[in-house]
């Protein structure tokens, strides 16, 4: 709040030397040579996207067990999104991207699904192979790490030569927030003045540069987006990114927690993890097995609600939404993975401020609602 009461002082609210700043020390906090700030994820992917030269005929391999936005930003570009299946960890299989590969496909959309890395090392051989971008949605995994690096970082792509952009969300849930924002980091230095360009107008110098160098003049290379991110914003990522490391501290001990409470539930499988990958557990996922219960999913979630407890489902699978259907042909029953997956999954409360009784009160709740429900 004083950082931000200092901003608000300082005279300057849009992108300015706050933003500089949070750039600076987001590329330092996960070991990228280049940080772009934007005003949210989507506005970052659709940026990167355009920086790549994704347009029409282009095809983008996407996963279809993701927020709509993975998606809809290759529609606003006018390529095709091809929606791929996920396995049962929630993140794209290897498998379903390379078998989705075609001599149209421009670029790869790994999402790393509830806060844990894809494969990306199989991502990343698959694209060197083929010869397309890679594009991680990390709008889950600010403070994750993949193979002892952070998600973001130009070492997970170091033993690759394809373009490559990894783009983190800053929305008020996510793990760490701006109020809405995000940052795009990548190690390629040409593609990071592409997308502050593709970010800003389109123009060849931002409103910062021309007043500090008190000249008017900037010419519009490309139709860009306006998507900076403000100092304002950037004064609370400042302080969020200083705190990032405990914020998954503390939702990983929460998790530890619930995995302990479910582990002799056989209605509750806990989320799958990977030893070679950090889980900084944006949500907590879990997957109910409600063969031989009254109660399905939505009975299930409805139950803990009057209970005073809230729960999610993340995500409706792309593919199954009417835009999808109507406008590429996708039909329940395409992608079977996320489907299976989709209609058991159950998003429980997780978030820093949560106490352990919270956690206990949750798990507790749903294992006497589970039992009570036993035909
Ligand atoms: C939240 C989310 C986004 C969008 O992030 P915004 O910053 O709100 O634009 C994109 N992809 C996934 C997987 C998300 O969960």
């Amino acid at each position: 709040m004083r950082e931000v009461a200092e901003t608000l002082r300082s005279g300057w609210l849009t992108a300015g030397p706050k933003v500089k700043l949070f750039e600076e020390r987001f590329a330092t906090y996960v070991g990228a040579s280049n940080a772009v700030a934007v005003n949210s994820c989507t506005a970052g992917l659709e940026v990167a996207l355009a920086a790549l030269g994704v347009g029409p005929g282009d095809e983008v391999i996407v996963p279809t067990l993701t927020f709509c936005s993975t998606a809809n930003v290759v529609v606003h570009r006018g390529a095709r999104p091809v929606l791929v299946d996920v396995g049962p960890d929630g993140n794209v299989t290897p498998e379903a991207v390379d078998g989705a590969i075609s001599s149209a496909t421009k670029a790869i959309i790994p999402v790393h699904y509830g806060g844990q890395p894809c494969d990306l090392e199989a991502i990343y051989r698959i694209a060197e192979d083929h010869g397309v971008a890679v594009l991680e949605d990390a709008a889950h995994v600010a403070g994750a790490t993949y193979r002892a690096s952070k998600v973001g970082s130009d070492a997970v792509s170091a033993a690759h030569r394809i373009p490559r952009a990894t783009v983190f969300s800053f929305y008020a849930t996510k793990t760490m927030t701006t109020g809405e924002g995000g940052m795009i980091t990548t190690p390629d230095e040409e593609l990071a003045r592409l997308m502050r360009r593709w970010a800003n107008h389109g123009m060849d110098r931002d409103a910062w540069s021309r007043t500090s160098a008190g000249d008017w003049y900037y010419e519009v290379v490309d139709p860009g987006y306006k998507a900076n991110m403000t100092d304002l914003q950037a004064a609370l990522g400042i302080r969020q990114l200083e705190r990032l490391d405990d914020f998954a501290l503390t939702r990983q001990r929460y998790a530890n927690l619930y995995d302990q409470l479910f582990a002799g539930l056989q209605q509750v499988e806990a989320p799958l993890t990977h030893p070679d990958r950090e889980h900084v557990y944006y949500i907590y996922s879990v997957r109910l097995a409600l063969n031989g219960s009254k109660l399905s999913r939505r009975g299930v979630g409805e139950a803990l609600r009057d209970r005073g407890i809230g729960t999610s489902v993340h995500f409706i699978p792309v593919h199954l939404h009417p835009f999808y259907q109507r406008s590429f042909g996708y039909r329940p029953g395409d992608l079977p993975g996320a489907e299976e997956l989709f209609e058991r999954l159950l998003s429980l409360p997780l978030y820093p401020r949560m106490t352990d009784g919270d956690v206990h009160y949750v798990a507790d709740t749903l294992s006497r609602v589970l039992q009570e429900a036993r035909a």
